[in-house]
């Protein structure tokens, strides 16, 4: 089971949107294990491609960036300063007044960053806490003033302009460096980049980048083979039967591996192929923990491994086929597999 990341790609990715980004500073958003990739090595491509600050979920996966990056790269929490989660060498995003008086308790005098809720309700000060704290907050000096939009992935959706607004009168004149836009706002124009943008997916090559080049592709070796004959069925449940003589190849990975039970065919009618280069091999039946079972019928040879994800069938589509976005589709891929970066 082999996930290939592609350094060079990523990096032509980071280097794309920074180029998209009208001058603002890219950082590189590796939280959830790079999503799913493997943070050291993703971060340390990042920094050879430019990047200077990165942003994680959680103080507890700073130090593993810290290792790949080097001493002088910011490292952004965004969950911010939680009780009992001292961020260390990393900077918090403080997201509320009980964070903003915990940091400065326990770490005066250290860098910190402010995330303001502009409409997401999710993280960040609400506007009447942050036009109470503001003056103090900004005597302190934070690093950075950011929030985050809830629908950027929809560019005419009328709540970029209203995030837009509260964000900037929010902001507007604080003489802080300022960041609103992940890799959807990055591609909404240059009103939205600010001093900072955090592109995520973009970078390991998911939507909404169309432009991104593919990063992953997954590789299943095939355990076995067995011809099945009219009236057999396969897998648990008997829930795809052959009507004709098919080839089945049994390949080594299953929803244990990210590789969601709803990929099963819907009786004969596949849902997601695995590919041997750009021949589509319709997976059949149930998916089990570890195993999935594929028609190989149309192959001449049988193949020592299958691919999931490829040219042939990118992260989107696989995420489409689960009723996901690829997000999900990454970071869902767990431990199992050789991660193998080149
Ligand atoms: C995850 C996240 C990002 C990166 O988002 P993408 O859509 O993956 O580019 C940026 N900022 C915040 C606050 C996030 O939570």
């Amino acid at each position: 089971m082999v996930l290939k990341i592609d350094l060079s790609a990523l990096k032509a990715n980071y280097r794309a949107l920074s180029g998209l980004a009208s001058g603002a500073r890219a950082a590189g958003v590796v939280k959830a294990n790079g999503y799913g990739l493997d943070a050291a090595t993703v971060s340390a491509a990042l920094a050879e491609a430019g990047a200077q600050d990165f942003f994680v979920a959680l103080a507890s996966e700073a130090p593993a960036v810290r290792s790949a990056v080097g001493g002088k790269a910011r490292i952004f929490v965004l969950s911010g300063h939680m009780s009992g989660a001292d961020p260390g060498d990393a900077i918090p995003v403080l997201n509320s007044p009980e964070q903003y008086f915990r940091d400065r308790a326990t770490r005066p005098g250290r860098p910190f960053a402010i995330q303001l809720d502009s409409g997401m309700n999710r993280l960040g000060f609400e506007p009447d806490e942050w036009a109470a704290l503001k003056a103090e907050i900004l005597s302190a000096g934070p690093e950075l003033v950011m929030s985050h939009l809830a629908c950027a992935d929809e560019p005419d959706h009328p709540m970029n302009a209203r995030q837009l607004g509260a964000f900037r009168a929010m902001t507007d004149g604080i003489g802080v460096p300022r960041s609103l836009s992940a890799t959807g706002g990055i591609l909404l124009g240059a009103e939205y980049h600010f001093d900072l943008v955090r592109p995520g997916i973009g970078l390991y090559g998911g939507l909404p980048f169309a432009d991104a080049l593919p990063v992953v592709s997954l590789s299943l070796p095939v355990v076995q083979t067995r011809e099945v004959q009219p009236g057999e069925s396969v897998g648990y449940s008997n829930s795809w039967t052959a009507s004709h003589a098919t080839r089945v190849a049994t390949v080594a990975a299953g929803y244990a591996d990210g590789i969601h039970r709803t990929l099963s065919s819907d009786g004969a009618r596949p849902r997601i192929y695995l590919y041997a280069g750009d021949v589509a091999c319709p997976l059949i039946g149930r998916v089990s923990m570890d195993l999935i079972t594929a028609d190989i019928s149309a192959l001449s040879d049988v193949p020592d491994a299958l691919d999931l994800i490829s040219a042939a069938q990118p992260v989107d589509a696989v995420a489409d086929a689960m009723g996901t976005i690829g997000y999900e589709v990454l970071t869902s891929l767990g431990q199992r597999y050789e991660r193998i970066a080149q």
